[in-house]
């Protein structure tokens, strides 16, 4: 298949490119580079431009006669979102809208949408299924869920098949480490807490302490990026005309904030020093996910279960490459 994949040169995405191009699928990454990494992909493969230019999107699918879209382009942290919505609707909503639009133009109706778990904002259930009501309790949820009611509406109005994979929390990075999570600002709890435990940073900040759960930190699920990756593709070969495909990605096992600091320290064999700070805005206490639909649907089956072989691939990476990827 003929694929773009914006945001290609993203944490996700640079791993959902190096997947679909050893199954033999032709890839283009249209990645502005302004979060992304020019390392993290094939540089013949990469497609320098911005979403918001939509001649040169035009240009691309036109071009590469691309028969698919995997659209991970996109601004991800909540907390900024609150602050600026104005950032989020402009990038996450209004040009996937115009994206959508080109691919229209062009007769391309295959989709393949980055959700998230922020769309459920606070769930009254857990773990979550696809059922629990959609309230996103930030601008960075709102953008997202914009998204999958339009996309629904294109599958109804144009006959698109499209798949909105709700993430959870990914984490790792690519068993041989040479590709991986760097993000600038690094917001993360993983790559902060394996900087701190380097000596990169003086500590990690716990956000809250006074939670509703076992041990008051936050409860979140931790899925492997090439398990995501994996979900993904799955994903492109079930879609078909009008195919909709909404469905979480996790592991369905939560840890605590707790406890990602202690396997951080068992599996790097140093302390991660920690100061207990206040709740962050906007974190609900636990988000896990019932992937039974994924699994039913795709057939997918995520090859790491477990929180501690998933932080080994960070840790790996974070080793081999102390300072991220270079910089330009
Ligand atoms: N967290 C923390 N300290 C940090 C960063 C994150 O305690 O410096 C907590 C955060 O409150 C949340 C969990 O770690 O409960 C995961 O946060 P992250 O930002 O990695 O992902 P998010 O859940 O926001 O997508």
């Amino acid at each position: 298949m003929r694929i773009l994949v914006t945001g290609g040169a993203g944490y996700i995405g640079s791993h959902a490119v190096r997947l679909f191009l050893s199954r033999g699928h032709d890839v283009w990454v249209y990645d502005n580079l302004s979060l992304g990494h020019r390392a993290a992909v094939p540089c013949d493969r990469l497609l320098v431009a911005d979403l918001a230019e939509v001649h040169r999107l035009d240009h691309a699918l036109l071009q590469h006669r691309i028969e698919a879209v995997v659209h991970f382009a996109a601004f991800a942290f909540v907390g900024e979102s609150v602050r600026d919505p104005g950032k989020y609707y402009q990038n996450n909503l209004v040009n996937t809208l115009q994206l959508m639009e080109c691919m229209r133009r062009h007769g391309i109706a295959r989709f393949v949408f980055s959700s998230t778990c922020s769309t459920y904002g606070l769930p009254l259930r857990v773990p979550i299924t696809e059922d629990e009501p959609q309230k996103p309790i930030n601008p960075y949820g709102n953008g997202k869920l914009a998204v999958e009611r339009a996309l629904a509406d294109y599958a109804a109005a144009y006959g698109w098949g499209y798949a909105a994979l709700r993430y959870f929390n990914a984490a790792g990075a690519s068993p041989d480490g040479t590709i991986g999570e760097d993000h600038d600002p690094e917001t993360h709890l993983i790559p902060l807490a394996i900087q701190a435990a380097m000596g990169q940073r003086p500590h990690l900040e716990i956000f809250g302490t006074d939670y509703p759960t076992p041990d008051g930190t936050c409860i979140r699920d931790y899925i492997h990026v090439d398990d995501l990756a994996e979900a993904h593709l799955l994903a492109l070969e079930t879609l078909g005309p009008g195919k909709e495909l909404r469905l979480n990605l996790g592991i369905g096992r939560g840890a605590s904030v707790r406890e990602v600091v202690k396997t951080i320290e068992e599996v790097t064999g140093r302390l991660v020093p920690i100061k207990e700070g206040p709740r962050r805005p906007g974190d609900p206490p636990e988000l896990v996910a019932s992937s039974e639909k994924a699994q039913r649907e795709l057939g997918w089956r995520p090859r790491y279960t477990e929180l501690r072989p998933i932080i080994e691939t960070a840790w790996n990476w974070h080793r081999k490459h102390p300072k991220g990827y270079p910089r330009e």
